[in-house]
């Protein structure tokens, strides 16, 4: 038996067990998937050396990338990490939110960006956006953060200007309490009234989901977030929580299920 986790802290929402664990099951894979609520950075490297995978999850992402022996990918750009494979006492990283979200808004006609937020999440959505060619600009509370974003030639806003976007990402952590917004609400209003597409890498917060069937009624008529809550169209963050938890398990399992596969394998059991 194999063993995996997501780490990070809070992670009793955390709904990736749920689908790793489903894919496991479904697949015969003898491997069991579980939640680490790590609440110092001080125990991460032997909570992953204790497990086979892992997926690394708020606050933790920009620490892994120091702890790991071989950075691989997309996340050498990114300088996070979502996805760690342990083999041999060694720790092999990767990023597999900015794959999980393209996928999501692939098919879209984008010629700008405006991205919400500089954390974790926002590095990995913009460097994937720059690199699929998308003018994109970046505001945060907090301007000393956005150093990152300025050094890789992403256009930082010093103050939330309203402009016209063909997409707007909300990424910030706030709203996972379904009402809250990240700053002024007419603000957002105007900027969201201005775009083409709505992004919100949040999903509804949801309480006892257990197993699939569950998962189905939550999948299939969840509610709107706070964010998407000001808009008449938009898309959260659940798609992409699945698209990435694929990517992510076809690096656990070296390869040998694609993310097409383990994509329609997942959403036959939904219908
Ligand atoms: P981080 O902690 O790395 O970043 C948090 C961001 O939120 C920062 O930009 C921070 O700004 C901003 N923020 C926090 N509090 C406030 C506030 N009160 N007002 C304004 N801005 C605020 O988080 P992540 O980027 O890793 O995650 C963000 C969210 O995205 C989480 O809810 C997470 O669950 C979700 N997520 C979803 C994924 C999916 O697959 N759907 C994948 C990854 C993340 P500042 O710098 O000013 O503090």
């Amino acid at each position: 038996m194999r063993y995996f986790g997501v780490i990070g802290s809070p992670i009793h929402h955390s709904l990736s067990p749920l689908i790793h664990n489903f894919l496991f099951s479904y697949l015969g894979i003898s491997a069991h998937y579980d939640k680490f609520d790590i609440p110092s950075p001080s125990l991460l490297a032997s909570t992953l050396q204790s497990l086979s995978g892992a997926n690394i999850t708020l606050p933790y992402k920009e620490e892994v990338f120091g702890l790991c022996d071989e950075v691989r990918g997309f996340a050498q750009e990114v300088e996070a990490i979502n996805t760690v494979l342990c083999r041999n006492q060694k720790l092999y990283g990767f990023n597999t939110d900015g794959l999980g979200f393209w996928e999501c808004i692939k098919n879209l006609e984008l010629k700008t960006a405006l991205v919400l937020g500089a954390g974790g999440s926002a590095r990995a959505i913009a460097m994937m956006l720059k690199k699929q060619g998308v003018d994109t600009m970046i505001y945060n509370r907090t301007p000393s953060k956005v150093d990152f974003f300025r050094s890789r030639g992403i256009g930082v806003l010093e103050t939330l200007e309203v402009k016209e976007v063909d997409l707007l990402v909300h990424t910030t952590s706030v709203g996972l309490d379904g009402k809250s917004l990240p700053y002024q609400q007419e603000k957002l209003q105007s900027l969201v009234s201005k775009a083409k597409y709505v992004f919100d890498v949040i999903y509804p917060s949801q309480k006892g989901i257990v197993g699939i069937d569950q998962f189905r009624d939550f999948f299939l008529s969840r509610p709107k977030t706070a964010f998407l809550g000001l808009s008449n169209q938009g898309m959260d963050g659940l798609e992409m929580l699945l698209y990435q938890a694929f990517f992510a398990f076809e690096i656990f399992c070296d390869g040998q299920y694609c993310f097409e596969e383990l994509k329609a394998l997942f959403y036959n059991s939904l219908k």
